[in-house]
């Protein structure tokens, strides 16, 4: 289990990955219309890729190397992660996301434009085994040949963080493959954050961060991994309380970061979960994504994710976690959900385009 702490410090966010502020122009459309192009009518007139996430209604498309961020109720659309313009608002009709003619064309227009010859990769993926030392995280016991064997969540995380930071290691020796941890120690929170912070990353690289841990509940019969992602609603504020969306820079930036760490981390959450889903899925329940304001991940400047590998509360999903098998099961999910996330962030981001 992880430790939710309730804090409101404003974070700053600095880093790299978004260089170029174009402040807003609210442009204000010429054929305003009603909102009666849906979200599938759009991707296919437009012959885009389209990711949506019903859960935080953010829309992603893209096409042409161009990426497009939009969410429902929100008029601030951010193209490329280097502009945010004003547009009409889509709207949730009937559980179907609707944009106006007027959103379409300026799309349109936008997809159609060379694209920047900018390029990013990832550089480094930080890899963070909750709890540690004095800390063992959720306990529980497992049943194994009939006898009672303990469980300590501390272990079981270290297992998966170990095999899936050789894998990747093996897979991207030109990456930073980095671990919080690789020993049975004690690490607070705050120097997560820290390490995860004072990673030294090149212009146009990005990083990203995978907290793994294994759940616990009262309830005894819950089993399941889940995936969580940062809140896109916590990081709404940052722009809310600014008043005016383009009065002041600095939230906008601020916002515009954190809107794209959002949704990277939602689609790496995704990514990972459809990974874990293919290795585990038949022994254990998808519980899905979920998104919270976890201390590790939200203090995080960086796409972030954590990871719950299922609990060890639960007698059969306790021999599952202390089996080795299953746990390179679960790092292999994970691995595999973090390649395939990577490969499209580098392929839709890379050296490739407006050349
Ligand atoms: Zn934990």
């Amino acid at each position: 289990m992880s430790m939710i702490v309730n804090s409101n410090k404003h974070l700053v966010f600095t880093i790299p990955l978004l260089l170029i502020l174009a402040v807003a122009q609210p442009l204000v459309s010429q054929t305003s219309s009603r909102p009666d192009i849906s979200l599938s009518a759009l991707v296919k007139d437009l012959s885009v890729q389209v990711f949506w996430d019903p859960l935080s209604q953010i829309a992603v498309l893209q096409k042409n190397g161009h990426l497009v961020n939009f969410r429902a109720d929100d008029g601030l659309v951010l193209l490329d992660y280097r502009e945010a313009i004003a547009l009409d608002p889509p709207v949730m009709k009937n559980g179907v996301l609707m944009v106006t003619a007027a959103f379409k064309d300026r799309l349109e227009n936008f997809f159609s434009a060379v694209p920047p010859p900018v390029s990013y990769r990832v550089g480094a993926i930080l890899i963070d085994p909750g709890h540690g030392g004095k800390d063992p995280g959720a306990i529980g016991t497992a049943k194994i040949n009939g006898k009672n064997v303990p469980i300590q969540e501390k272990d079981v995380v270290l297992v998966v963080a170990r095999d899936l930071y050789a894998r990747l290691h093996k897979a991207w020796p030109d990456k930073k493959i980095l671990l919080t941890r690789s020993d049975d120690r004690y690490i607070s929170l705050e120097d997560r954050v820290d390490i995860a912070n004072s990673v030294k990353l090149d212009e146009h690289e990005a990083i990203l961060y995978v907290s793994i841990h294994a759940n616990a509940a009262f309830n005894k019969k819950s089993t399941g991994f889940e995936v969580w992602y940062l809140s896109p609603d916590y990081r709404r504020t940052v722009i809310d309380k600014s008043g005016s969306e383009s009065a002041e820079i600095l939230p906008i930036l601020n916002s515009m970061m954190e809107e794209e760490f959002t949704t990277e981390s939602i689609l790496i959450a995704k990514s990972i979960m459809d990974g874990l889903d293919a290795q585990i899925g038949t022994q254990s329940p998808n519980r899905g994504l979920k998104e919270e304001s976890w201390f590790v991940v939200r203090n995080a400047r960086m796409p972030s994710v954590l990871i719950e590998l299922g609990f060890v509360s639960n007698e059969k999903e306790a021999a599952l976690l202390a089996d080795t098998d299953y746990l390179k099961k679960c790092s292999m999910g994970i691995y595999n959900g973090l390649f395939s996330f990577i490969s499209h962030f580098e392929q839709s981001r890379g050296f490739t385009i407006g050349q």
